[in-house]
C-alpha cells in the first residue's frame, strides 16, 4: 500500500535520475517529478530555431516528456529555471568548472527551487540521481554536503543511488524508506546503473539530447569572449542562443561576426537578423553572415569579404556582389574575398 509520504524528484533526462525515481516508487513513496529547463540544458538546433521564430527566450525541452504527462504513476512538471539562471551564471559563489559551468551554484539553485516546490506540494523530502564521485567538482562528498546545506534542504535531500555511502537523511531516520534496500554506487563507472536498469526492466531510457552546453569548451570560449567585450550585465538569452550557431569571429572589441555553417544555421540566423545586419552573396551560394546591431559601413565591408571567403568562391582576385541588409537599407557592394589565413586569426573556437 502506498505510504502517505511524498517526495519531489529531480529528473535530469538521463538514466541515474530515472533509477532514483524507480527506487523511490519501489519503496512506496508518492513522487512529483520536476525537470528543470534553460536554453543551456539538453539543447538542440531546433530550439534555436524556435527561439528565433517566436522571439522566445526559453524553449520547452526535448526529453520526450511534456508538462502534465504521467510516467510511472507520477506527475511531471517542467520548471523554467531561466529567470534566475543568468544572475547565478554571471556571479557564481563557488566558481566555474573546467569551462563556464557553475555546477555547484547550479545544483544549489535547482535544489532551492525544488525545496520551494516540496513545500508547496506538502512533500517531505527531495531526491536526485546524483552519484558520489561521479563528477570531479560537484559530486565529491564535501560538495554534496555543501549543496545539501546551501539549498536549505539539509537532511531532506536524499541521493538514493549512493544512499548507503552518505550520512543518514530524514526519510531514513523516519523509516519512510529502507536504507538497506538502496544502492551504494560511487564513481564514474556506469556498470552498476546499467545492471540496476536491467533489474527494473528498463530497456529504453532517455539520454540527454545535447547535455549542458556550458560544459562545451568551444561554446565556453564564445561565452568568455562576450563576457569580455560586451559585459555580463548586458548579455541576454538571445545572445547566448546565438552563440550556439555558426562560426564566430572577433574582429575587434566592437565587432563580432557570425557566419552560418550550413543551410539550417543560415535559415535560423536570418530570423535573428531582424535588428541586425544580414549579409549574403548575390546569386552565388554562400553563408548568411550576421553583424551586431551597431554596424558601420567599414565593418560591413569586412563582413562582406568574410561572407565571400566562406562561400565556394576560390578566385581571390575577383570582386563578387554581396547584399547588405540592415534595418534601414538594402545595398549591394562588390568585394574580394579574404585569404583563409587572414580570417582564421579572428575565429573564436
Ligand atoms: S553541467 Fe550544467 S546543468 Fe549540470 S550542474 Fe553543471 S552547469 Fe548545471
Amino acid at each position: 500500500m502506498t505510504k502517505a509520504i511524498k517526495a519531489v524528484g529531480m529528473l535530469s533526462g538521463g538514466l541515474d535520475s530515472l533509477l532514483a525515481l524507480y527506487l523511490m516508487l519501489e519503496q512506496g513513496i508518492a513522487v512529483k517529478v520536476i525537470k528543470f529547463q534553460t536554453p543551456f540544458f539538453d539543447w538542440t538546433i531546433t530550439d534555436c530555431q524556435s527561439a528565433a521564430a517566436d522571439n522566445e527566450e526559453f524553449v520547452i525541452n526535448r526529453s520526450g516528456l511534456t508538462a502534465g504527462e504521467r510516467v510511472l504513476d507520477c506527475e511531471i512538471e517542467l520548471v523554467d529555471l531561466s529567470v534566475n539562471y543568468l544572475q547565478m551564471l554571471h556571479n557564481p559563489r563557488y566558481d566555474y568548472g573546467r569551462n563556464v559551468n557553475p555546477c555547484i551554484d547550479c545544483h544549489i539553485l535547482m535544489l532551492q527551487t525544488a525545496r520551494s516546490i516540496m513545500e508547496e506540494e506538502g512533500a517531505q523530502f527531495v531526491f536526485t540521481g546524483e552519484v558520489l564521485g561521479q563528477r570531479p567538482k560537484s559530486q565529491r562528498m564535501p560538495e554534496l554536503m555543501l549543496i545539501s546545506h546551501q539549498s536549505g534542504l539539509e537532511d531532506q535531500l536524499l541521493r538514493p543511488l549512493s544512499c548507503r555511502l552518505l550520512p543518514t537523511t530524514l526519510p531514513e531516520k523516519e523509516g519512510w524508506i529502507d536504507r538497506d534496500k538502496l544502492p551504494a554506487f560511487q564513481g564514474r563507472s556506469r556498470k552498476p546503473q546499467i545492471e540496476l536498469a536491467k533489474q527494473f526492466g528498463i530497456k529504453d531510457y532517455p539520454t540527454p539530447a545535447g547535455g549542458c552546453i556550458l560544459t562545451d569548451p568551444s561554446y565556453s570560449k564564445r561565452v568568455k569572449d562576450l563576457w569580455e567585450y560586451v559585459g555580463k550585465d548586458k548579455i541576454t538569452w538571445e545572445d547566448y542562443n546565438l552563440l550556439k550557431l555558426g562560426r564566430h569571429l572577433r574582429i575587434n572589441p566592437n565587432l563580432k561576426i557570425i557566419v552560418g555553417r550550413d543551410e539550417a544555421e543560415c535559415n535560423i540566423l536570418r530570423q535573428f537578423g531582424k535588428e541586425r545586419t544580414i549579409i549574403e552573396l548575390v546569386d552565388i551560394p554562400g553563408p548568411v553572415v550576421l553583424l551586431d546591431k551597431s554596424s558601420d559601413p567599414y565593418y560591413e565591408i569586412i563582413a562582406a569579404r568574410i561572407c565571400v571567403r566562406y562561400s565556394k568562391v576560390r578566385n581571390l582576385e575577383k570582386e563578387f556582389p554581396v547584399r547588405i541588409e540592415s534595418a534601414n537599407e538594402v545595398k549591394i557592394v562588390n568585394v574580394r574575398p579574404y585569404k583563409l589565413e587572414e580570417v582564421e586569426i579572428w575565429l573564436i573556437n
